[in-house]
């Protein structure tokens, strides 16, 4: 409960207020940090440094909302569990309409809010963008920069597989094996 009051409280600050504005571009700017993401159990984003730009374009009956973000994501290297970053810059587009009696499409890009709403809440859209941009699977030399992957683990993975294969030829000459199988053949 208490954690659920301090995620609320942090989210907070990702409302923008636009009853008050005037019509015509208002220019806003967010940070993304790790406690952003500490707001979201389920993100597969647990640590990152991104800004976002936002512009809004506030009409009569509409807001139009332009996004450019801009940052790096941590990955874990699927390869070596090297942690590293990873730079993201893309941009966003969000419609906003205000209900009116005889609206009906409903569309997943618009964002419906009643006509008495005075913010906008972008934090979800932020989540959204940002963690439909995690690769399925994450290397250093792929999604990192000038990085490549941790050769002392990649030698000790190599290895571990080396002994195993050792091992297995070991199995195949084993006199006690011989024996038995000499058993069973009596
Ligand atoms: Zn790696």
């Amino acid at each position: 409960m208490q954690a659920q009051i301090q995620i609320v409280k942090y989210l907070k600050k990702y409302k923008i207020p636009f009853s008050g504005l005037a019509s015509g571009k208002h220019d806003f700017e967010f940070e993304i940090d790790n406690k952003f993401f500490d707001c979201y159990e389920h993100s597969l984003i647990k640590k990152g440094n991104l800004r976002a730009l936002v512009e809004l374009q506030k009409q009569e009956n509409m807001l139009v909302v332009n996004f450019s973000i801009e940052g790096t994501i941590e990955l874990t290297c699927d390869y070596c569990l090297n942690e590293f970053d990873h730079p993201l810059s893309f941009k966003e587009r969000a419609l906003v309409k205000f209900i009116l009696e005889d609206w009906e499409d409903e569309t997943e890009e618009v964002i419906i809010l009643s006509k008495t709403d005075h913010e906008l809440d972008i934090s979800t859209l932020l989540y959204e963008y940002t963690n439909v941009r995690v690769p399925y699977y994450s290397k250093c030399t792929e999604q990192g920069v000038d990085i490549s992957c941790n050769p002392e683990i990649l030698e000790k993975i190599a290895g571990e597989s080396g002994e195993n294969e050792a091992e297995k030829e070991e199995e195949k000459i084993d006199p006690r094996w011989e024996a038995l199988k000499n058993i069973k053949n009596n």
